[in-house]
């Protein structure tokens, strides 16, 4: 985790607004913000790098990462006055108990410092009854609070919550920005692997972070980008090929067709995107339209992926409807 603001990649507007609201005896600091923004921009990071900066108790910047505060902050069981709340394990919702336990929570006085600091992960799971036991304390919380909430979607949030919090909104930083972030945090990282996790990734950091630490995601990536270049190149054995190491593996199958999807989806839009976000060979040889035949053929198999489908059975047709693909004139 990072352990201040320094280390967020772009973004600089809302850092330095953080920043400064979070200073000693600041009179910036609002009592409530929302963070939102695409999935992977950092939101939640930023969450608890803003929780640690306002209860922390250093003289210059915050978070100082020195003090008892920070300590407790950044170590394993984190500050008792920093309480963050997330939708249970298997519910797509706040259930409003928890909301209620909250609300009770921000009456109650800090255990240590001056300041309590309550964060909602993806507030937009609130819906009409837990967002309503939020509204007044949201509105009017006790002087010591600060709520942080952050959101992937601000559209599906109930409306009375932004206007009562400080909206600010999380950008995925510039191709360029984005690997200088990746590099100064991967330092040992091989150049290749970074290079790969930054196509993965699209631009978005957080996609890029877990294809660096997750080897299977970051394998089924490369695989998925073999399988676009070999329908490119018109290559019927690679593609077999790839697809014959996904025998007997569903859920594999599965995460190379999205990443597939994702990666045709790219191809197909490749004049509207950074330079360096698709391989240039690509684009050039899988236009649009072949791309979108390839997103409905994917379709079609996670469609059949749900009968009881032979493996073989379905990689074979696979097989063979990519490459009619390939070899329909465009
Ligand atoms: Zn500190």
């Amino acid at each position: 985790m990072l352990r201040g603001f320094d280390g967020f990649a772009g973004n600089t507007r809302v850092l330095s607004a953080l920043r400064r609201a979070a200073a000693p005896g600041s009179r910036f600091l609002r009592h409530a913000y929302l963070l939102y923004g695409t999935a992977g921009t950092g939101k939640k990071t930023l969450a608890a790098v803003l929780a640690a900066a306002l209860v922390c108790t250093g003289e210059g910047e915050r978070p100082c990462g020195q003090c008892p505060a920070c300590k407790k902050s950044f170590g394993s069981l984190g500050h008792p006055d920093v309480l963050t709340f997330r939708t249970p394990e298997g519910k797509t919702q706040f259930p409003v108990e928890l909301v209620r336990k909250a609300r009770e929570e921000a009456y109650i006085r800090p255990t240590e410092g001056e300041r309590k600091v309550i964060v909602f992960e993806n507030a937009e799971r609130m819906n009409a009854a837990s967002a309503n036991a939020l509204l007044k304390v949201l509105e009017e919380p006790p002087p010591s609070v600060v709520f942080i909430l952050t959101c992937d979607n601000l559209g599906a949030l109930p409306e009375t919550i932004p206007s009562r919090c400080v909206p600010l909104e999380l950008h995925e930083p510039a191709p360029r920005r984005a690997e200088q972030w990746l590099l100064s945090a991967y330092p040992d990282a091989p150049p290749d692997k970074l290079d790969r996790a930054m196509l993965c990734g699209g631009g978005n950091i957080g996609r890029a972070v877990r294809y660096l630490e997750d080897e299977k995601a970051a394998a089924v990536f490369a695989d998925a980008l073999s399988l676009l270049q070999a329908m490119a190149g018109g290559r019927e054995f690679d593609l077999l090929a790839v697809l014959a190491r996904y025998e007997g593996d569903r859920d594999g199958l599965q995460q190379l067709l999205s990443a597939a999807d994702r990666l045709a989806g790219d191809t197909a839009r490749a004049a509207f995107l950074p330079a360096d976000r698709i391989p240039a060979a690509l684009a050039a040889r899988i236009s649009p339209a072949r791309a979108e035949a390839l997103h409905r053929l994917i379709l079609d198999i996670r469609g059949r992926m749900q009968f009881n489908v032979s493996g073989s059975l379905l990689l074979a047709y696979l097989a063979g409807q990519m490459k009619g693909i390939m070899e329909r004139p465009v």
